[in-house]
């Protein structure tokens, strides 16, 4: 009786196993109902790959997705070309020799166009990933719907302020602190700077600081840097680099302009220091850009996308992630580009496992997603002395001045979006520029310009608003102008 009963136990285990094997290689069989093809070709804006970000990940995804023949839609962001732009030469990038951060963003970019990828400098600023096609809405405010998306969104510098509070960096922001030497580090010839951080790019900016400054000192907080060893060789090459070990900034001191000192703690004998300085270049890392995400990709504590896999997939099915945004380890163009291309496969593999062949290609080709035309850009007149300034303030009661210069990446991001805020609001104020190339000594003197891009808006001849070292996109920009005109 017994050994009766222990055998209908094991032959209802083996039955039960049976089943659940049997339901799951079912259930793989089966087409994804919510992801069906046919839904997709009813919707209108649609576009087979989106990839947001425009640095070495979103390019070498595009690359790889539109040679596949697949149309896909490039969103640029407020910094197109990412971080790379931000950066001087580019010295190990597998096969071409040194050459600038934007020139190799330049090239990846006509690369991907080559193949039909389509650039649109707009940012999404909006995503529904609980519908699919999942839901995009630009900052301009066009909507389109995605049939797979590859996020490659990067990082952003990090300020002292969000580990710990730190007194000045706020309030001298854009007046002696800033986090690119690209942009500032000719305001500061013969003058002396400190550079935060023990990493690459604090070494990088320290060394493209002892071009101008007198002195640079660079700030670690531990015992060590942590800059790769072919990077710490530069610093032994330059007798103005000096590196303070074990020690933290504790305030940033100033005269109510600009900075002056910053005080230091000595950590192991808690001795603190007021060191003179001109300038503080933040390098403390980086913050990934994923909150626009939150509600919907699992998301690691400190903000990373979690990797869900295999390859580059995230928590949702039909959403990649490529480059920084998803890497606390590597954060190389490099390995961002070979994220961007594992993405892409990935994408089109997805595609092609909901059903995504030629024939649906071919219908879905009347809803496209095509781009906006771009709102008419004005091109901006240049002021370069106190009389061209005397002049159009005199004839104009608003005035938007763009301040920038041709080695500043940032700056050249800005540029069309003023130029193309000035062609719808042109009526309303009037726009110029001052280019950093034409040496504008009196403007910059009179304005106290230390950092670059600015925008400065002057009302009835008076500065009533300035906007140091910040990006905006062409709806915040005209929010910003509306607000002035009341
Ligand atoms: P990292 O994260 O590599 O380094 C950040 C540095 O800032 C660390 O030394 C860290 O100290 C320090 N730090 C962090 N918070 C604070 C704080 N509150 N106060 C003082 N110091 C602080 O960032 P990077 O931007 O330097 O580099 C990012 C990635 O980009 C890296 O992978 C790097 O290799 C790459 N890169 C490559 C370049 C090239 O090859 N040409 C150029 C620039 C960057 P601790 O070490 O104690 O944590």
């Amino acid at each position: 009786m017994r050994r009766y009963r222990t055998n209908l136990v094991i032959a209802a285990i083996v039955a039960t196993l049976i089943c659940t094997v049997g339901i799951i290689l079912w259930r793989s069989f089966l087409p994804d109902r919510t992801r069906d093809m046919e839904k997709a070709v009813q919707v209108a804006n649609v576009v087979p790959i989106v990839v947001i970000g425009s640095g070495p990940a979103g390019l070498s995804a595009a690359l790889y997705a539109a040679r596949a023949a697949v149309y896909t839609v490039v969103f640029e962001g407020k910094t197109p070309g990412g971080q790379l732009t931000g950066t001087t030469y580019v010295e190990n990038w597998p096969g071409t020799g040194k050459l600038l951060g934007s020139q190799l963003i330049e090239q990846n970019k006509k690369q991907a166009e080559n193949f039909g990828a389509v650039m649109i400098q707009d940012t999404i600023a909006l995503v529904d990933f609980s519908q699919w096609p999942f839901k995009l809405v630009t900052e301009d405010g066009h909507e389109l719907h995605a049939l797979a998306v590859v996020i490659a969104t990067g990082a952003e510098p990090k300020l002292l302020n969000e580990m710990r509070k730190v007194p000045g960096e706020k309030e001298y922001w854009g007046y002696g602190v800033t986090t690119c030497a690209v942009c500032d580090a000719p305001f500061y010839k013969g003058k002396k700077v400190i550079v935060i951080g023990g990493g690459d790019s604090a070494v990088e900016e320290a060394t493209l600081l002892t071009s101008y400054a007198e002195s640079v000192t660079i700030l670690v907080r531990g015992p060590a840097m942590r800059a790769a060893p072919a990077m710490r060789a530069r610093i032994k090459e330059s007798p103005k680099i000096n590196v303070v070990y074990n020690a933290e900034i504790e305030e940033i001191l100033g005269d109510g302009q600009k900075v002056t000192a910053v005080r230091l703690i000595h950590k192991q004998d808690k001795k603190t220091e007021e060191l003179p300085v001109d300038g503080v270049f933040l390098a403390i890392g980086h913050r990934p850009n994923t909150a626009l995400f939150k509600e919907y990709v699992k998301r690691d504590a400190d903000g990373y996308i979690h990797l869900a896999g295999p390859g580059q997939a995230t928590s949702v099915p039909g959403i990649f992630v490529a480059g920084d945004v998803a890497d606390r380890v590597y954060r190389q163009a490099g390995v961002a580009a070979g994220d961007g291309i594992r993405a892409a496969l990935d994408a089109l593999s997805f595609l092609q496992k909901h059903g995504y062949n030629e024939k649906i290609a071919k219908k879905l080709e009347r809803n496209f997603y095509e781009p906006h035309p771009e709102t008419a850009v004005r091109p901006l007149e240049k002021i370069i002395t106190m009389k061209d300034f005397d002049k159009v303030a005199k004839e104009h009661s608003l005035l938007v001045i763009d301040v920038g210069s041709e080695y500043c990446a940032s700056c050249k991001a800005l540029l069309p979006i003023v130029q193309s805020v000035a062609g719808q609001m042109g009526d309303k104020a009037h726009f110029v520029r001052i280019d950093l190339g034409d040496e504008p000594a009196e403007l910059v003197k009179k304005f106290d310009i230390k950092a670059i891009p600015a925008i400065l808006i002057i009302k009835q001849g008076k500065l009533v608003a300035r906007y140091d070292q910040q990006l905006f996109t062409r709806r915040e920009l005209a929010a910003v102008i509306q607000q002035l005109i009341g």
